[in-house]
């Protein structure tokens, strides 16, 4: 059984926390801040086995040095990221392969917010730690990628099995909604989505994670062939018109 712990930190920051109850290993994903996760470890009594980062910015490693100065852990990221991110220990690419305890976690590449993103895919455990990639209900500026290289990111997630789990860093949810609907404002699902996303956020509940099924009834940054959206952009190319949206949410 892999144990989840979500810990929001910073403004709308998320940090996962990930426990192999067999094995007793552990690892954090993104943690932006060393302290609360320190206060989680030692209130559940376990002990950091690994931080797995997914890129560079500072709002995902800022706690590396200190957890690893205070816990020993090892630290794996991007080998493209090495040079940039504090203190690695293991660089890894696309294909690889992460095991904690017997829970097994695949590498995929997912260039586009920067050039050397990376996910964290859990097949058995239907989970997927999506960094900046994708978001609910939206998707990573274009920071370091190319429109072209970040959809073609997005493929790779998209074809990952509807119950996945999208564990993404940041609650930017009701944002990316609001500009969803301008978008697709007839879209079903994404309206009820919506109605839920509210209700959570008014309760002060995370709307994370939601699911690739979700993701694909809703997102407009996956739904490039959906009808509405081809009839509104009459028939441009998937990738152009991936262009099109992620420019008009940039200045939503
Ligand atoms: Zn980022
Ligand atoms: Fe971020």
């Amino acid at each position: 059984m892999l144990d989840i712990i979500q810990i929001p930190v910073l403004t709308d920051n998320y940090i996962y926390l990930l426990h192999d109850s067999d094995s007793g290993e552990t690892a954090v994903v993104d943690p932006a801040v060393a302290e609360p996760v320190l206060a989680v470890l030692k209130q559940k009594g376990w002990q950091l086995t690994y931080i797995l980062n997914t890129h560079h910015h500072s709002d995902h490693v800022g706690g590396n040095v200190e957890l690893k100065r205070q816990t020993g852990c090892q630290i794996i990221a991007s080998e493209f990221d090495k040079h940039r991110i504090p203190s690695v220990d293991r660089g890894i690419k696309e294909h690889d392969v992460i095991n904690l305890g017997t829970h097994s976690a695949q590498v995929i590449a997912t260039a586009g917010h920067t050039s050397g993103h990376i996910v964290y895919y859990f097949a058995e455990d239907n989970a997927l730690f999506c960094g900046d990639t994708l978001f609910v209900m939206g998707c990573g500026r274009l920071f370091e990628g190319s429109a072209a290289e970040l959809w073609q990111s997005l493929q790779k997630l998209k074809a990952l099995p509807p119950k996945t789990r999208v564990y993404c860093a940041h609650e930017y949810t009701q944002a990316n909604g609001r500009f969803a609907l301008t978008v697709e404002p007839d879209n079903i699902a994404l309206q009820e989505k919506m109605i839920q996303v509210n209700e959570l956020r008014a309760n002060g509940l995370p709307t994370v994670p939601s699911t690739i099924g979700e993701e694909l009834a809703t997102n407009p940054f996956l739904r490039d062939l959906s009808s509405t959206l081809q009839a509104k952009f009459k028939g441009i190319a998937p990738v152009e018109l991936f262009a099109k949206l992620r420019r008009l949410k940039d200045s939503f």
